[in-house]
């Protein structure tokens, strides 16, 4: 009787356990294909053990504004040694519930409203949570931004010598690609129409210049592609540590695309010098110079699950905004009148690249 009692109750807490668990699976999957497909809404929403291992972002719209991150990366910063601390990411993934993503409603006020109520004392988890998108908008932008702020240290000129000194910082740690001093032009190309090969959109962004330029590298990574493609020409594409983003400079010049000491596998800190901008591309020929007016090709491919980085299922973000925020922090470059070689001018180093050579 006892033992039969003690049986039936545990198999009563175990299908508790199991159908709660059950709803909780069903939510989950339910609330999160919606946020994970972006424009194509999902229809099935059932909830086979294939289907929750899939529950991955399929879709981003990058659309927040230079202006925007501005802003809440100096909130990020202004608050960083005080007891409450508020990441640039967080505030900018509420502000994205509201603007249904597009930061062309964004409002300066908002962002303003916003830090007084985490400043009186409301928590993020609070604030967002009966925000339906907030962990959509949190793991997207988390993805593009996760390793633009945080600590490093720098290599600075004193005032008064030739000699240099390291400085702790916490700020801006991701470069435009662009170096110091080099003049470049753009605007927002993003989606244009292609038409060399057959009709593709353009899936980056154009940044023209001088060939010769030197190129930086955003962030710090790994070497995963060099050498020579139909379209890109010269190109290198460099994976960031956490290998959420794929960075490819397309286009590099012809004859000495970059130093000579790259190679696939190598890492790169954010900040070197990793190309020369040129125009090359679109031709099958190796070398061969078929672009008309010489520019760099930057592209940001977010990865959130393997399956994504080649394929049809590939994210490729705007990074017209993301170019114009990082236009406040360039790599000083200097070039070695031996080789002939580009080189950055200020050792860096992040957590991230603390073993490095
Ligand atoms: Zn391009």
């Amino acid at each position: 009787m006892f033992i039969s009692f003690k049986l039936n109750r545990t198999v009563v807490i175990l299908c508790t356990v199991f159908i709660l668990l059950s709803f909780y699976i069903v939510g989950f999957v339910r609330n999160t294909s919606i946020k994970t497909t972006g424009t194509s809404k999902q229809s099935d929403t059932s909830t086979t053990q294939s289907d929750a291992k899939k529950n991955y972002i399929k879709w981003v719209d990058f659309k927040v504004t230079d202006t925007a991150m501005r802003k809440a990366m100096k909130v990020d910063i202004e608050s960083k040694d005080s007891s409450n601390h508020i990441d640039w990411i967080d505030l900018l993934s509420i502000l994205a519930v509201k603007y249904g993503g597009d930061f062309s409603r964004f409002k300066e006020a908002d962002l303003t409203a916003l830090v007084k109520r985490i400043k009186d004392g409301e928590k993020i988890e609070d604030i967002t949570r009966d925000m339906k998108y907030y962990s959509y908008y949190r793991e997207a932008y988390g993805a593009v931004l996760g390793a633009y702020i945080g600590e490093y240290e720098i290599e600075e000129a004193s005032k008064d010598s030739e000699k240099t000194a390291t400085v702790k910082k916490y700020g801006l740690k991701a470069f435009s690609p662009i170096a110091k001093d080099y003049g470049y032009s753009h605007s927002d190309d993003f989606g244009n129409s292609r038409s060399y090969g057959f009709k593709r959109k353009h899936l980056g962004h154009d940044m023209m210049g001088n060939v010769g330029t030197p190129v930086i590298a955003i962030e710090s990574g790994t070497v995963e592609a060099l050498g020579w493609n139909q379209y890109g020409g010269w190109r290198i594409g460099i994976r960031s540590f956490d290998r959420k983003r794929y960075y490819y400079y397309a286009h590099l010049r012809k004859g000495h695309p970059y130093p000579d000491d790259l190679s696939i596998g190598h890492t790169v800190k954010a900040g070197d010098v990793i190309g020369y901008l040129g125009m090359t591309g679109y031709s099958s020929k190796e070398d061969t110079n078929n672009i008309e007016i010489p520019h760099l090709h930057m592209g940001i491919q977010l990865i959130f699950d393997e399956s994504q980085k080649e394929g049809n299922n590939e994210i490729w973000i705007d990074c017209y905004e993301i170019a114009k925020f990082l236009r406040q922090n360039t790599s000083a470059v200097v070039k070695d009148e031996l080789t002939g070689e580009f080189r950055r001018k200020y050792e860096f180093m992040e957590a991230s690249t603390e073993n490095m050579e």
